[in-house]
């Protein structure tokens, strides 16, 4: 089936740090898909005549490709903006406690459904997902992935150091990793992620294991945090004494590769950062929930200097927003606590083809460009009183720049998966 949507469209395929004119912008555009894959895109003038039969739907705002969320924990949905503690406590306090529950799948399922509809209301289409430390977590949020067709990466938490309830052992992470592997492999748009949970959380031989499934399985991802919060790296660096820093304790287990995304990355210096780029690795940015958990700012001069891998993660629950463009302001204002200026359009890679390049899907989401899956977003500038009335006469990037820090799911009036509506914001006016 061929069909084309009519609009303003806006992409940036290419990190503008690397590639200042990436930026790609029809005003009024025309973006043609065929069984979900986008196979022209353009000015409207330049294609109509072409695809002149083919069904076409004038879509009113500005259609951006469907965010993809680099780091986000879908079984703290229910503890979003949970008071009062740094990273060690509040996971002590707030979060191992409700990551215990899923250990029952029917738990799982009501959430996992949850979740994913909240991120297709918020615009975003793809995601590199925590589940929890049981196997049928991952279950649970992969088959409401496929009923929904959405991108998702995720995999068995791996943590044997954790507390009871919440802790496997190195052979029973392997065989539920290697279990979930084979039963998921090639279903609909699911990826796999050997994910231990951080260094501390599990002993050296799974670490050490961890790194072992990620050279044995050459198509999965590797996902953990690093660096996040002081009191975390000291932890880390009495632990480890021989390791040289936080990302060296997860060198020399093999768990820094090219395949490999680290959330937050706040503490590092030259030396983590020159490796990070040496190695492929790459850092999914969180900043709302770096400022929540007051664990920092993160260093962008410091990284765009090495030129390491970056993209955008809400990082939900410790993360206050599902929203990326939410998350792409809130980067903006910690990159200026640090004395950086990032660029509105450089936001909008970030949380788009950015995070799918961290992601290594990079080649099918992210930038609307042909050959891509027609995943996409429409914005609604007009949505706020006040949006509407800063951006009335606004040019595009200070359009884009209020969207982000006045926007959030409230400016996301639809959301398309592989070309078919998937969410649509309700049209009923107040009363
Ligand atoms: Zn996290």
């Amino acid at each position: 089936m061929i069909h084309a949507f009519r609009a303003e469209l806006l992409s940036v395929p290419h990190d503008p740090r690397d590639a200042p004119d990436a930026v790609r912008h029809e005003l009024d555009g025309l973006l043609v898909v065929e069984d979900g894959i986008v196979v022209a895109r353009g000015a409207y003038g330049d294609l109509a005549e072409r695809y002149a039969q083919v069904p076409t739907r004038s879509l009113p705002g500005l259609v951006v490709p469907g965010f993809v969320d680099g780091h986000v924990h879908y079984p703290q949905t229910d503890k979003i903006a949970s008071h009062g503690e740094q990273l060690l406590d509040w996971l002590d306090r707030h979060i191992f406690p409700a990551e215990k529950a899923f250990a029952d799948k029917a738990h799982a399922d009501l959430v996992a459904a949850f979740f994913l509809d909240e991120l297709l209301r918020n615009g975003t289409t793809s995601a590199l997902v925590y589940p929890t430390v049981h196997e049928p977590s991952v279950d649970a949020l992969f088959e409401a992935a496929m009923l929904r067709n959405m991108r998702v990466i995720s995999g068995k938490v791996l943590m044997d150091l954790g507390p009871e309830g919440l802790n496997d052992t190195v052979a029973g992470g392997r065989a539920a990793t290697e279990a979930l592997i084979r039963r998921w492999r090639g279903r609909g748009r699911l990826g796999y992620a050997v994910t231990p949970r951080f260094a501390l959380a599990s002993s050296d031989a799974q670490l050490a294991d961890a790194g072992a499934l990620v050279a044995e399985y050459p198509e999965v991802l590797m996902h953990t945090h690093l660096a996040e919060n002081l009191r975390e790296c000291e932890a880390v660096a009495e632990r480890f004494p021989a390791s040289i820093d936080y990302l060296d304790a997860y060198d020399r287990f093999g768990l820094v590769t090219p395949r490999s995304v680290f959330a937050h990355g706040i503490h590092l210096d030259d030396r983590s950062c020159a490796r990070l780029h040496e190695s492929g690795a790459g850092i999914a940015v969180c900043p709302t929930s770096n400022l929540f958990l007051g664990s920092g700012f993160f260093d962008l001069a410091l990284n765009d200097r090495h030129r390491v891998t970056l993209g955008l993660g809400t990082d939900v629950g410790a993360g206050t927003s599902f929203s990326m463009l939410h998350t792409a302001g809130l980067a903006y204002q910690a990159a200026l606590m640090r004395g950086e200026r990032l660029d509105p359009f450089r936001a909008l890679y970030l949380a788009t083809a950015g995070s799918a390049a961290l992601l290594h899907i990079g080649d099918k989401v992210g930038a609307l460009e042909p050959g891509m899956e027609a995943d996409f977003v429409v914005l609604d500038a007009k949505a706020t009183p006040l949006l509407e009335r800063r951006t009335r006469s606004a040019e595009l990037a200070e359009r884009l720049f209020a969207l982000q820090i006045l926007g959030d799911d409230r400016v996301v009036s639809e959301t398309y998966i592989m070309g078919q509506r998937a969410w649509r914001r309700s049209s009923s006016a107040p009363a």
